[in-house]
């Protein structure tokens, strides 16, 4: 008998049926003796719903009243899944977040998970095999009132269970049956992978792949949390599918469980960025620390910075990227400080795309970056900014090209060949 955590995302549950369906997935695994906390996202499509709400009431508003609306999604999906595994004799209980407690910090909508008690959760496992029913997303802050995880938080949520009720195993059912070479909406001929490392995993996930939500993947690699994406739209009945040592889907796991390592794993790719150029800057020690400490203090996060070279010594050119959604407030920053950021002029640009080109095998190879830079050239896309790290490459292009990008770095690095 095993502990799992089985967590669904919202095109999983987007309806009744649906969660019918992965009633079946709960039910087959308590079937096979196992004891099962579930974690639930909100049907497809009402997160965002009732961001919109939100927004519409008043478009800027107390963090803490979005917070209590955008947490109902989970509520509702966790009593209908509840109601369905009892009415299939599955003995079941719905739990938000507050009642476990999942305790959060203070930053309300995108709340940091800092304890859960798990033990009521264990307590009923071990007495009545009952199947703990978990609204994802959400959790209680110090100041006693509901806090949101930030978009995609259900991951995180079914991690962190995981780890605090020592789960054998967290499954992360979704509408692909695992992690792929790049999105497969995007480019069809993806290949799905056995295995992932979590540093892998991690950049692939900062850098835009929304299969996972980054701080889950922190969570499962500081805890071990031994954790598979895997899809719940296969039959919850079809041979294999309860495999308990290799479940049909992908494994997140250490860099010495993958025998075969690529030099490049994947692509990632990151829409709606915005590029901001200041021009003829005053060359001077601490003018970065001038312009980028204002945003740092608004929680801008500014990604990207090229400085060019200055041309007599006086004056340099300093651009750097944010997320198109902070772009008006970044300007409005940067022209309230105009006197001490010394520059001439300010230019934006929203409609921008970020590629990025991952594997652990760059650390020890040399000319994956150069390989990505000529194959964008011969698709004539023009390369705005790049950066890189260890074992990753990022460039800034003209959000037109996105998806030709990305099929062409994916195939230029033979992602899409059959390996042997
Ligand atoms: P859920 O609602 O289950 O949380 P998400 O929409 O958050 O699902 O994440 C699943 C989606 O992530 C897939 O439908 C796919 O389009 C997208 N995706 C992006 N990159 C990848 C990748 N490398 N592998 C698999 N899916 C990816
Ligand atoms: N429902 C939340 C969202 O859409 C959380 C999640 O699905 O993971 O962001
Ligand atoms: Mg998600």
């Amino acid at each position: 008998m095993a502990r799992l955590v089985l967590k669904f995302g919202g095109t999983s549950v987007a309806d009744v049926d649906r969660i019918r369906n992965v009633a079946r997935h709960v039910k087959r695994e308590v079937d096979a003796g196992h004891h099962v906390a579930v974690v639930v996202s909100a049907m497809a499509g009402k997160t965002n719903e009732l961001v919109g709400w939100c927004r519409e009431a008043s478009p800027i508003h107390d963090a803490r009243e979005y917070d209590t609306v955008v947490a109902s999604g989970e509520q509702v999906t966790a009593g209908l899944l509840a109601i369905t595994l009892q009415s299939m004799g599955v003995n079941a209980r719905s739990w938000m977040g507050w009642q476990i407690p999942v305790r959060t910090d203070n930053s309300h909508g995108a709340a940091r998970i800092e304890d859960i008690d798990g033990s009521d959760i264990i307590r009923r496992f071990e007495d009545d095999s009952q199947v703990a029913v978990i609204a994802g997303f959400q959790g209680l802050a110090p100041d006693n009132r509901i806090a949101t995880l930030g978009r995609g938080g259900s991951d995180t949520s079914a991690v962190a269970i995981a780890a605090a009720i020592k789960a054998d195993r967290c499954d992360i059912y979704t509408d692909v049956d695992g992690v792929y070479t790049t999105d497969p909406r995007i480019e069809p001929r993806a290949r799905r992978m056995d295995r992932i490392s979590f540093e892998e995993m991690l950049e692939m996930a900062s850098l835009g792949a929304k299969v996972l939500q980054v701080r889950s993947v922190e969570l499962a690699m500081v805890h071990k949390v031994r954790t598979f994406v895997r899809s719940s739209f296969e039959d919850p009945d079809a041979p294999g599918m309860g495999d308990f040592d290799n479940p049909p889907g992908t494994l997140i796991c250490d860099e010495d469980e993958i025998v075969e390592q690529q030099v490049v794993t994947g692509i990632a790719y990151a829409k709606d960025e915005a590029q901001i150029s200041l021009r003829r800057v005053e060359d001077r020690p601490g003018i970065a620390a001038a312009i980028f400490g204002p945003l740092a203090d608004a929680g801008v996060n500014v990604d990207m910075i090229v400085q060019s070279v200055s041309e007599d010594g006086t004056r340099t050119d300093m651009t750097f990227t944010v997320p198109a959604s902070d772009l008006d407030k970044a300007t409005r920053i940067i022209e309230a400080a105009k006197a001490d950021m010394r520059f001439d002029i300010i230019q934006s640009e929203g409609g921008l795309t970020k590629v990025s080109v991952i594997g652990i095998g760059m650390r020890s190879h040399t000319g994956v970056a150069a390989t990505a830079f000529k194959a964008l050239a011969n698709r004539g896309i023009n390369i705005r900014a790049i950066t890189t790290s260890e074992i990753k490459i990022s460039i800034l292009i003209d959000g037109e090209f996105s998806e030709l990008a990305v099929r062409t770095l994916h195939s230029v690095y033979g992602l899409d060949k059959v390996r042997p």
